[in-house]
């Protein structure tokens, strides 16, 4: 995720640059790691991209 298309593969909502309707929502959003468990900020990135995506249809 990013805000520069040139260095990221997504926007800050997870939408891939250059496509109008395809989102990534798992935890390839952030392909380096905390030093902690990953799964409840997976889960919370996915609860909150989805929610932008039933808002911006
Ligand atoms: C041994 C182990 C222990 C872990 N323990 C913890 C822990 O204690 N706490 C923690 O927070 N995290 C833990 N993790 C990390 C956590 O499991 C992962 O970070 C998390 O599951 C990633 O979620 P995901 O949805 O991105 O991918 P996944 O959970 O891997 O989900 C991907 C899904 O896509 C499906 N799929 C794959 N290819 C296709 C296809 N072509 N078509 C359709 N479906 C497909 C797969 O069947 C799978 O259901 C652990 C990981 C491992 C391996």
């Amino acid at each position: 995720m990013g805000t520069d298309a040139a260095i990221s593969v997504t926007d800050s909502w997870g939408k891939v640059w250059g496509h109008d309707n395809l989102f990534v929502c798992d935890a390839s959003l952030h392909p380096t790691n905390g030093g902690y468990n990953p799964v409840l900020t997976i889960m919370a990135m996915a609860f909150r991209n989805a929610n932008h995506i039933t808002k911006s249809l």
